[in-house]
């Protein structure tokens, strides 16, 4: 890709979900960075400045705790650590207001937890409460609610959580700021021929093995998650650069100044809803398809018919996600379900027409909408 074409892309981009990890913030031995965080405002202000729309997905919290209650390293026991969160999260916050305050811009807290993006009415809730506060010109500052996250709800980290954000918002670039340059072509740490790739096309499983296998560069700080962060953003069709937030400027990345990492995204943008049906909602339920049906949704990306559901497995109402699969068990889609598990099963197979003298009713003649299901 040219550098035209980089420019190109990424001058596009209105709306940015920058990530700012915690290495960026604190001191290593826990403690907030005062002059860091300057640093980053600066640049959230120039960016915004720049006519563009900014959501900030910050850590930080328990590294600051961590200095609050003078821990030298990571608390072992989740409580702990969720108490370091409580107690950081509002100095985080305290630091953001004001120092954007400064800068004559109005910043709004968010603390968020994987529920929050797994239900549907909080998903759009989240995105029109977004939609109203960037009206208003506010850089909405977006953490895990870590006080009552466990690990069943936790989002798992804030790479994954800035991929769900850019997902509700259909952002068209994510920028994760930590401390190293990118994605290199192995360990910078360890070995002197590493070079930094300026541009990914697609995050393959080699490019995931770069990020994540033994002498990799997970130990220069969670690669891994960024990469799987990059994967989801881009194959929805966002871009996402990977950079570091000491060196790099902002404002040059989305100009398209090559700087870190640059993740193309796939051609087709998706919607905010066949993003949250791909990457956020967990099914409830399985229906296994015929190999004509199999065909049809991944050749001609047509609705799923009842005709072409041989068996429907567990227990779910109409309107929920479920996965669709092959008759060997292969998942091949998702989407939400126009009847329950019940009359789903009571329809399996047979022709959509039969379909009102069967149930009694009609919830349309398909049993999955295309408007309403993604093929994996
Ligand atoms: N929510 C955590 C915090 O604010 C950060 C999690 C992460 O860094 O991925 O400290």
């Amino acid at each position: 890709m040219s550098a035209n074409l980089r420019q190109e892309l990424l001058s596009k981009a209105r709306r940015v979900v920058v990530k700012v990890g915690t290495r960026l913030l604190t001191y290593e031995q826990g403690g907030l960075a005062p002059d860091q965080l300057e640093r980053v405002v600066d640049q959230i202000v120039a960016l915004r400045g720049s006519g563009r729309e900014v959501v900030l997905v910050t850590s930080g919290a328990v590294g600051i705790g961590m200095g609050i209650f003078g821990h030298a390293t990571k608390p072992k026991k989740l409580a702990e650590k969720q108490a370091c969160a409580a107690v950081g999260q509002i100095r985080l916050m305290h630091a953001y207001d004001e120092s954007f305050a400064r800068r004559g811009v109005t910043v709004a807290q968010y603390l968020l937890t994987a529920e929050d993006f797994r239900d549907p009415e909080r998903f759009s809730n989240i995105r029109a409460t977004t939609d109203a506060l960037l009206g208003h010109g506010v850089v909405p500052i977006v953490n895990e609610n870590d006080v009552v996250a466990t690990s069943e709800i936790k989002v798992g980290d804030n790479d994954r959580l800035s991929a769900d954000v850019c997902h509700f918002l259909e952002a068209d670039l994510l920028v994760i700021l930590s401390d190293i340059d990118g994605l290199f072509t192995a360990n910078p740490k360890s070995d002197p021929e590493a070079s930094l790739i300026p541009i990914v096309h697609r995050v393959t499983p080699e490019i995931e093995s770069l990020a994540g296998g033994a002498g990799s560069l997970a130990s220069t700080g969670g690669m891994i998650t960024k990469i799987v962060a990059a994967r989801t953003v881009t194959e929805s069709g966002s871009a996402c650069v990977i950079a570091n937030g000491f060196t790099s400027d902002l404002v040059a990345i989305a100009s398209g100044a090559p700087q870190g990492t640059l993740f193309l995204p796939s051609e087709h943008k998706l919607g905010s809803r066949k993003r949250w049906i791909r990457f956020v909602s967990t099914p409830k339920g399985r229906l296994v398809l015929d190999a004509g049906a199999v065909q049809a949704l991944v050749e001609r990306r047509t609705s799923l018919l009842a005709k072409g559901v041989v068996s429907v497995e567990g227990s779910f109402p109409a309107g929920v996600v479920v996965e669709m699969t092959t008759a060997q068990g292969h998942p091949i889609a998702r989407g939400v379900a126009n009847f329950s598990a019940a009359d789903m099963a009571r329809i399996a197979g047979r022709n959509s027409s039969e379909i009102p003298a069967i149930l009694g009713h009609s919830a349309g003649q398909e049993a999955i909408h295309r408007d309403n299901l993604f093929v994996l």
